[in-house]
This record gives structure tokens, sequence and C-alpha cells, in this order.
């Protein structure tokens, strides 16, 4: 569903991404892990069409990001690390106008509305402005928001920051839930325990490198780790020992 093929970038002398390529299968929960500055946002970026990458491709569904960025759109969504919101719309109108970008019907976009505005506990807030919400209800109208179209695959930047208990376990389910039904699922984390729990496959990115990739078991095994954060410190502060 996301190929990605010996993908680069570079801002001016930084070489933020270095020649990944990496395949994400239809329904797989994908966890992108890596220290601050390793290209994690980078290669999102790049996926979503919001930046053109130096060298390498991305195709999802079949569909190149580059050539076609417009088919591309209708079929993902995003939820950036810091998403921009419209403070003076309501929530309501927010969503209607999340709608309207995808061209859906008016009355489908209402029904989607009271469904998950119900889900993510927003019913009593159809009117507020989202200037007057507080951070982690801006976060779950930009759950509902990017699940209105019913995309195919989902890129998340730090799905959990800010959230109240409740709703880390209201959207981790949903998270599982949504992978099971076929949804692919690209997140960025560096709640490590959250992939561990979630993850059908991890990837770790060093320096614009992917150093590991597979699932959780294996790649415990290869590096004889005895737990993701092992592994995960291991493998991050070696080539920053310089020993890689
Ligand atoms: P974090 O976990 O801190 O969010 P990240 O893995 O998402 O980090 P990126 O934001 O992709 O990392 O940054 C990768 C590298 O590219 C870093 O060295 C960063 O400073 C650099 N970088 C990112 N955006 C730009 C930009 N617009 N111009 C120049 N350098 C940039």
């Amino acid at each position: 569903m996301i190929e990605i093929q010996n993908l680069s970038k570079n801002y001016g002398s930084v070489q933020a991404v270095k020649d990944i390529s990496l395949h994400v299968p239809r329904g797989e929960l994908f966890c992108f892990l890596g220290p601050n500055g390793a290209g994690k946002t980078t290669t999102i970026k790049i996926m979503t069409g919001l930046l053109r990458p130096s060298a390498g491709s991305v195709r999802i569904a079949g569909i190149d990001i580059r050539t076609d960025p417009v088919e591309v759109k209708k079929k993902i969504g995003y939820i950036p690390d810091m998403p921009y919101l419209y403070d003076r719309l309501t929530t309501t109108e927010f969503f209607q106008f999340t709608g309207d970008l995808y061209n859906m019907n008016r009355d489908k976009v209402l029904e989607e509305c009271e469904r998950l505005f119900k889900l993510f506990g927003l019913a009593d807030y159809r009117n507020t402005l989202i200037k007057d919400l507080s951070h982690g209800f801006r976060q779950r109208l930009i759950y509902c928001a990017t699940l209105l179209h019913c995309p195919q695959v989902i890129f998340i930047d730090e799905p959990l920051i800010g959230l109240d208990p409740y709703t880390i376990r209201l959207i981790k389910d949903l998270l599982v839930q949504s992978a099971r039904d076929g949804m692919t699922i690209f997140l960025t984390t560096h709640i490590l325990a959250l992939a561990q729990d979630i993850a059908d496959r991890i990837g770790i990115i060093l320096n614009g490198k992917l150093v590991t990739l597979g699932l959780l078991p294996e790649l415990l095994e290869k590096h004889h780790e005895k737990d993701l954060e092992s592994l995960f410190l291991r493998l991050t502060n070696r080539e920053v020992d310089g020993a890689n």
C-alpha cells in the first residue's frame, strides 16, 4: 500500500533522509521510530505530498505522489504533530469544511459528524469555537476530521501527545481496530511503549538511514535485546558513538 523507493531528501547541505526503501502492506500498523532530528517528519511530509524528495519515489495504493498528488490525497489522512485548525470556526463548521474539501455529500458529512463526535466525546461541543477547545479536544477533532473521508492510509506524527488516559485508550483501540479492518497506518512516536503495544512492524531511523526493520520479536532476537527500549537505545547510540 505504501511503497518507498530509494528516498532521499536534502535541505541544503543537511541530508535529512538517505536512500530509504520500505514497503508497508495494506492493513499494517507500522511504527517509524527514531531520535529527534532523525528524519521521521521529513519522510512523512514527502509521503503526504507536502515536500518534494531530492531523489527516489513514493507510491500510495499504486499511485505516484509526485505525478498524481491529488489522487493520493483523496486516499490518505495526515495528522501532523502540530495540526493547524481554524480557531474561529465551530467544531461542526470545521468538520463540514473538511467534508467540502473532499467533495463529500453534506448529508453524509452530518451523519458522520453525529457518529464521530459521539465516538470522540465531542457531542457536547458541536457549537463550540475551536479557539475555546482544550488541547486534547482539539486533537480529538483532528482525529474526527481525518477519519471523515474513510482514508485507506493514515499518517500520524506523535498520535498521543497531550491526551488523557481515556483518549489514549480510545485512540489505541481505534488504530488497532482500523488496521484490522484494512486501513494502513504509518505512525511515528517517541513513546516506545505505544509501539511495543500496537505495532505490527517497526522501523528505526537514525541520521536519515533506516537502521532496522521488522517484527518486534524478530528484532529483539536478532539484536539480542530484551525489550524495545534497550533495542532502540543501543541502535541509536551506536552511530552517535561512531561504532556503527
Ligand atoms: P523529531 O523527532 O525531533 O520531530 P524528526 O525525526 O521528525 O525529528 P525531521 O524533522 O525530519 O526529524 O528533521 C530531520 C533533519 O532535517 C534534522 O536535522 C532537521 O534539523 C532538518 N530539517 C528539517 N526540516 C528542515 C528545513 N525546513 N530546513 C532545514 N533543515 C530541516
